[in-house]
């Protein structure tokens, strides 16, 4: 894993950190419909946002090289694309990035 790649594995991680916060702000609601989370991409200054129930939310989660991303925000040099539908696409991250981002991750880390 080279500086840049690892700088991009780090933009990801940092998003589903704030995601994570998010989720427990809808967990802590009680919401169980639609919720507004931030696109996980790699590009730092994108701040754009992804509706996703719950369910779906959880079911990114449940693998920790996972990341949510708006259609098109996926950056093949550095992962590999796992699913696309009309809302959001999910990206795995693999080898050592994917190593790297398993260890940041809030749910790996408790
Ligand atoms: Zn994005």
């Amino acid at each position: 894993m080279d500086e840049r790649e690892k700088r991009l594995a780090q933009n990801e991680a940092l998003f589903r950190e704030v995601n994570e916060r998010i989720k427990s702000t809808a967990d802590g609601l009680g919401t169980v419909d639609d919720f507004e989370y931030f696109c996980e991409c790699a590009n730092a200054d994108c701040t754009f946002q992804i509706t996703l129930t719950g369910a779906e939310y959880e079911s990114i989660r449940s693998d920790p090289t996972q990341f949510v991303v708006l259609p098109l925000h996926f950056t093949p040099e550095v992962e590999t694309l796992v699913s696309e539908s009309k809302a959001y696409w999910i990206v795995r991250k693999t080898g050592a990035a994917g190593e790297y981002v398993e260890k940041l991750d809030p749910r790996s880390r408790q």
